[in-house]
């Protein structure tokens, strides 16, 4: 916590909130829940350690975050550890997440020079030849990171990485529910040797996230619910900073008549339940063709039933529990309604006895548009499928809803798959698989309509870490013709120039040339 007494004022004085562990109900920690002056003293030294972060260069920070890198990979057996007791997810998915951390800061420090490079651009215009013209990229100064706690280190270390990679400093506000893996971030980034106030973890709820927003940064980067993301957005346009949002979702998954059932079966129960279902891309709606509804319905609820529901430590967990009381009992308002208004549980349900928090895996069918669950946001373990008659209703129903964020397509025939691909409103579709982008840093994702605004990953992520200027060189420095003083034939010579580049005829380009070396100056 060194870091939080160095950057935030009074901050042994300021009330605390507590980390549980999930799958047991245990106190994990407690952190500091700072207030405007905390956070805005974080924001200050960040601003003043900015220019010599910048100014150290590409390869200058590229050593620095591979420094990152491989502390987080001495450290990688803690962190897996500490992700699986504060968020809950199996071990084996905590440890994916900590892979997926390296591939970004390697990523972004190894490529973000080239990805960034000045960018030429050739104007074709003849008025303005000889010049030389290109974009150049500029670290913006300070990014405030808001994250959510489903993966709290792999989605906040998706903008991290790329924003200290493009020169920027960066406050991060983890979520309240994960404090303890973003203190644990702050720490591996002061073991790696990054300069004091280049990275600053400011811990707190709501409050303090809306103090960062408040506070003067140069982007805000939001990974959350759409209701949040909405207020973020507000505050961040009242002082016109840029906001990437990138939100909550109702993501389909669309299962062709061609699809091989097994192995679609195996791909709906991944992509529903892995994490416990608190996946903002998970599966959270399915529509099967009615011609193999039934068997594939068979088999997703035998491979559901099998699932081992546990505490994420122990080995042969596969599914960890909800991330607190108050997701359990959403999950449990879903379920009733759809039962109250005909749908029927095939597996799962009820919530498990206690003292952890946990739901097991439950396919729902006879679901009907009309239901909560195929409305709202899920964020659990609960895999409702509704038989469609052809393809037409299948994208029809996918596309019926507010959130675009992700889609996944089973089919053999991948040509069909990507022709539906293009006609569904949503940032990222996967064909026969689902959510892997998620962990790559080499593909960027975000949402459509209320899904988000902007992206994360690859080169796409890392544009919104950076102001883009245009420098334009007039290389032989001679006046230009619309210069002052003007003369009388100059609106003859103008318009005689929009016949050359646009008449519509060859006769009109021809006529207009002559009108054009005729009205010259
Ligand atoms: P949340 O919106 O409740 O909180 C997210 C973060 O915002 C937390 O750190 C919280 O403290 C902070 N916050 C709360 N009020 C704030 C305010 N007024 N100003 C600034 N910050 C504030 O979301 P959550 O429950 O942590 O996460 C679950 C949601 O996140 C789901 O909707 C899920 O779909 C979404 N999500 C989206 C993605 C994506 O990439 N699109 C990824 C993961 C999660």
């Amino acid at each position: 916590m060194q870091e939080l007494d160095r950057t935030t004022p009074g901050a042994t004085e300021l009330p605390t909130l507590t980390s549980f562990d999930p799958a047991t109900g245990e106190v994990l920690g407690t952190v500091p829940i700072m207030g405007p002056e905390q956070v805005g003293a974080a924001v200050a030294l960040a601003r003043e350690a900015f220019p010599a972060w910048r100014d150290l260069g590409f390869e200058g920070r590229r050593r620095k975050l591979l420094a990152l890198r491989d502390t987080l990979v001495r450290h990688k057996d803690d962190v897996a550890r500490l992700y699986t007791r504060e968020n809950g997810k199996p071990l084996a998915e905590a440890m994916t997440s900590v892979l997926a951390c390296c591939d970004f800061l390697a990523y972004y420090a190894k490529h973000a020079a080239g990805l960034l490079a000045d960018e030429p651009i050739h104007v074709s215009n003849p008025l303005q030849k000889n010049h030389e013209t290109f974009l150049t990229y500029e670290a913006k100064g300070v990014v405030a990171v808001i994250s959510p706690w489903n993966y709290p280190l792999l989605l906040a270390m998706a903008e991290i990485s790329a924003a200290l990679a493009a020169g920027n400093a960066v406050v991060l506000k983890p979520s309240e529910l994960t404090p303890l893996l973003g203190v644990k971030l702050g720490e591996l980034a002061r073991e790696a040797g990054l300069p004091a106030g280049i990275f600053a973890v400011v811990t707190g709820d709501g409050r303090t996230g809306a103090a960062l927003t408040a506070a003067p940064v140069d982007r805000v980067c939001f990974t959350g619910s759409v209701a949040t993301g909405t207020k973020v957005g507000q505050a961040a346009m009242a002082h016109l900073v840029p906001v990437t949002l990138e939100l909550g979702g109702k993501d389909p998954a669309l299962v062709l008549p061609d699809a091989d059932l097994d192995f679609a079966a195996q791909g709906l129960v991944w992509g529903a339940f892995t994490n416990a279902g608190q996946v903002c891309a998970s599966v959270e709606r399915a529509y099967v063709h009615q011609r193999i509804a039934e068997p594939l319905i068979a088999k997703v609820v035998e491979r559901a039933k099998a699932l081992v529901v546990g505490n994420g430590l122990d080995p042969k967990t596969e599914v960890g529990p909800l991330i607190n009381q108050p997701a359990l009992e959403r999950i449990e308002a879903q379920v009733a309604d759809a039962v109250a208004k005909g749908a029927r549980v095939l597996t799962g349900g009820q919530r498990l006895p206690g003292p952890g928090t946990f739901y097991p895996p439950t396919v729902l069918v006879d679901v009907t548009p009309d239901m909560l669950v195929m409305q709202d946001e899920t964020f659990g373990p609960l895999l409702p499928i509704i038989s469609v008659p052809d393809e037409a209703a299948m994208l029809a129903a996918a596309n019926d809803s507010p959130f675009g964020l992700s889609a996944t397509i089973w089919t053999a025939d991948l040509d069909a798959g990507k022709r539906l691909a293009r006609q569904i409103q949503a940032g990222s579709v996967w064909i026969n698989t689902g959510l892997a982008s998620y962990g790559n840093p080499l593909t960027p994702r975000g949402g459509y309509k209320e899904s988000g605004i902007g992206k994360i990953g690859g080169r796409h992520g890392l544009l919104e870490m950076v102001n883009a200027k245009l420098v334009d060189v007039a290389v032989h420095g001679k006046p230009k013709l619309w210069w002052y003083p003007t003369w009388p034939a100059m609106v003859d010579f103008v318009s005689a120039g929009v016949d050359v580049m646009h008449g519509s005829s060859i006769g009109q380009r021809l006529s207009g040339l002559g009108k054009f070396l005729k009205s010259r100056r």
